[in-house]
Order: structure tokens, then C-alpha cells, then sequence
């Protein structure tokens, strides 16, 4: 079994696990509790945070747990919109290739009154700084933009952005849930003052992340209840998984720039080995792209037939993202890029993970030539294409 959807989700790592059941059998106390064990569950919380904060740059305090990558990025986002709302600032910027747990936030706020403008990307799949300054007004109160895309994977300008906010006076806040870990991001260089970060992303358990917001910026409660992180977040603590998601995070930092050159090398050669089979086309750009990130576009295709039958061959993949796949809608990413519907169905995700090695890359080029060949010979839209009744289009 080859497993490449590491952007949906990872399998978590023998570190992250055994913090995990040692937490859990030996620190089973409430961190909130002042008997001994309760202050031990405290103190291996308070290692995270500081293990977390030293990989992004940030301080430990700056640092919010949280049950993953989607609240974090509704608290970053609802509590910009508030700060803005008491400033009569109500202008918020953002991109049309967001993951939903931004898109669908903002789009509540525009019902509360928010103006929203979400601004296109290139062909490339990349937001233009300068069109970010362009979009600022005296009412903008948040520019939201990710660091890098969980579907085309491409990994936009962030410090520039984050500069061009900061000399604007503007918060800006990047949803890294598919960077950090795999990427170097550090919030003090790239200018970031709210950050989103998921464990399960990168070898972490699921359930469970955290926010970055720098010092000064108020959070408002997305959960309320108890006072648990100073009252920022309510709710007994996730203590195992939190422990195991710091475990998991300076695991992947530590071996980052060996683990993120040997994916880029397998992610080229398989880009190259794809881009044999004729009309097809990457998505995303060649160059600034996640090290373990591969999407295509195939024309004459389904996604969904192609992924069955790659399965079938041991291959996990997946065709749009993981909340997309199941609707007939074709993924609004590769909309936003330019692709037209019938050519966005066709599209094939390979999120690759570290441990890859050459001959799988070699099997999935081969699965995924023969794979298309055999779905080609009996679609009537590819007969068509070939009859030159309808045009190609890649
Ligand atoms: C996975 C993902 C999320 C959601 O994270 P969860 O921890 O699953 O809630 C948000 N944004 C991006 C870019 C993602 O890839």
C-alpha cells in the first residue's frame, strides 16, 4: 500500500504515540487541579507550549490549543471581525482558494454586515502582494490568506504580505495548517500575527491544534466555560494529544530540510513521469510548491473512477480535497485557477509523505499512465475530444 494523502490526513508517528499513552496512563490529572497530578498534566502542557512556540518564533504565551486547524481558524478569524466591529472597521480581505473552515467563517460575517472581498489567484495558483495593497481600505480590519494550499499546494508570498499589513496597519492571519511542519515558517519573520496549525497534518493526532495570536491581540471565545487558557479557550485540556502534537512538531522540524529535499526530489520526478501522458496538465506552480504536493489535471476523466481504480492497485489518493470528494461539485480551487468544469473533474491529488521512496514513485507513474489509458478507452467524452467534435482543452 502506497499511502499519498498526506494532506487529507497522516499516520501518526511512533513519538507522537508513545507521548500519547504515557500521558495517558501516567498523567491522567486535570491540568486545572492543584493536587499533584493535576500540576504534572499542567507542566506537560506548559512543555508544549514552549516546545511549540520555539519552532514558529513565537512566544509561549502567543500559543492557544485548540481542536485543530478549522478552530483555530474560526477563533483567528471571529475575533478580528469583533476588534474590527468596535473600530466600525468591517472590511475583510481574503483569496478565493481558501479551505472551507475560512471561506464558510467569512461568509457568516457577511451576513452579520462584513464586506468581504476574496481576491483572485493566478494561473500558477499564487496571490499577488500587490493586489493585497490594492484591496486595503481605511476599513479593512483582517487580511486572511494561507501560507500554502492543501489542494494545488502552492505556498504563497506570506512575508511579503504580512509586511505589506503590518506598514498598513492591518491584522493579518495565515491558515498554515498544510506548512507548518513540512515548510519553515516563523511568525516574527514572515510578519504574521495570527496563525492556525493542525497535528493531524503532520503526524500529530487528530483533534487537536493551536492558534497563534501575537501578544496585545484579544481572542474572543469560541467556546465558552471555564477559564482553561487564560480564558481564551474553554474546556478541559487535551492533554495527551497535545503532548503528542509538540512530540510530532519537533520531530518534523528537526528533520525538516532532509524529509522536505527528499519529497521535493519524488515530487518532481513524479511530476515529470505525469506530465508524459498527453493532455494533462499540473496544477498549481512547479516552483513554489509543497514538497510532498502533486495535482493534475487529466482530460476525458473522472476523478473519482480514477481514484477507485488506483486504489485498487494500492494507491490512496484523492481528486479535490477530503470535504469536496463526495459532491458533485468540482473542487473551487482548481475553479479559481482557471480550470473549467469538466477538466476540474478530472484531477488527481498525490500528497506524498517522507518515507517514499523511488520504485513507489516509478509504481505510481506506471498505476496512474495505465489507469487513465484504460478510463480513456471507454469515455465517450474522450472519443469526442479524439473525433474532434469538441476541442481539447489541455
Ligand atoms: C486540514 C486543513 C484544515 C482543517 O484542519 P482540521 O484540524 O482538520 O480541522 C484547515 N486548513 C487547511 C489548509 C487544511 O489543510
Amino acid at each position: 500500500m502506497i499511502y499519498a494523502d498526506n494532506a487529507a490526513t497522516t499516520k501518526m508517528s511512533e513519538a507522537a504515540i508513545n507521548t500519547m499513552l504515557n500521558v495517558m496512563k501516567e498523567s491522567y490529572g486535570n491540568p486545572s487541579s492543584l493536587y499533584g497530578i493535576g500540576q504534572h498534566a499542567k507542566e506537560i502542557l506548559e512543555e508544549a507550549r514552549v516546545k511549540i512556540a520555539s519552532v514558529i518564533g513565537a512566544d509561549p504565551g502567543e500559543i492557544t490549543f485548540t481542536s485543530g486547524g478549522s478552530e483555530a481558524d474560526n477563533q483567528a478569524i471571529v475575533s478580528a471581525a469583533e476588534l474590527g466591529r468596535k473600530k466600525g472597521k468591517m472590511h475583510i480581505i481574503s483569496t478565493a482558494i481558501e479551505h472551507h473552515a475560512v471561506l464558510h467563517t467569512l461568509e457568516k460575517l457577511k451576513k452579520e454586515g462584513f464586506d468581504i472581498t476574496l481576491l483572485d489567484v493566478h494561473e500558477n495558483g499564487i496571490v499577488r502582494p500587490e493586489e493585497v495593497e490594492a484591496a486595503i481600505r481605511d476599513d479593512t480590519c483582517l487580511v486572511t490568506i494561507m501560507y500554502a494550499n492543501n489542494e494545488i499546494g502552492t505556498i504563497q508570498p506570506i512575508r511579503e504580505i504580512g509586511a505589506i499589513c503590518r506598514s498598513r496597519n492591518v491584522l493579518f492571519h495565515t491558515d498554515a495548517v498544510q506548512a507548518i511542519a513540512h515548510i519553515p515558517v516563523n511568525v516574527k519573520d514572515d510578519n504574521i500575527d495570527m496563525l492556525s496549525s493542525s497535528a493531524h497534518k503532520y503526524h500529530g493526532p487528530k483533534g487537536v491544534g493551536f492558534l497563534y495570536a501575537k501578544k496585545g491581540i484579544r481572542l474572543t471565545n469560541i467556546i465558552e466555560g471555564g477559564a482553561q487558557e487564560r480564558g481564551k479557550r474553554a474546556g478541559t485540556e487535551n492533554v495527551p494529544g497535545i503532548a503528542a502534537m509538540a512530540e510530532a512538531l519537533q520531530e518534523a522540524d528537526t528533520h525538516m530540510a532532509e524529509n522536505a529535499a527528499h519529497m521535493a526530489a519524488m515530487r518532481d520526478k513524479l511530476i515529470a513521469g505525469l506530465r508524459e501522458i498527453p493532455h494533462a496538465a499540473l496544477n498549481g506552480d512547479a516552483e513554489h510548491r509543497l514538497p510532498g504536493n502533486v495535482n493534475f489535471c487529466f482530460e476525458g476523466i473522472e476523478g473519482e473512477s480514477l481514484l477507485l481504480l488506483l486504489d485498487d492497485k494500492g494507491i490512496q489518493a484523492s481528486s479535490g480535497s477530503a470535504c469536496t470528494s463526495g459532491s458533485l461539485d468540482p473542487s473551487h480551487v482548481l475553479l479559481a485557477i482557471g480550470r473549467v468544469h469538466d477538466v476540474a473533474h478530472g484531477s488527481l491529488r498525490l500528497s506524498i509523505g517522507e518515507e517514499i521512496t523511488e520504485e513507489e514513485v516509478d509504481y505510481i507513474i506506471k498505476s496512474v499512465k495505465d489507469v487513465v489509458g484504460y478510463l480513456r478507452s471507454f469515455s465517450p467524452v474522450w472519443r469526442d475530444l479524439c473525433a474532434g467534435k469538441t476541442p481539447f482543452i489541455l
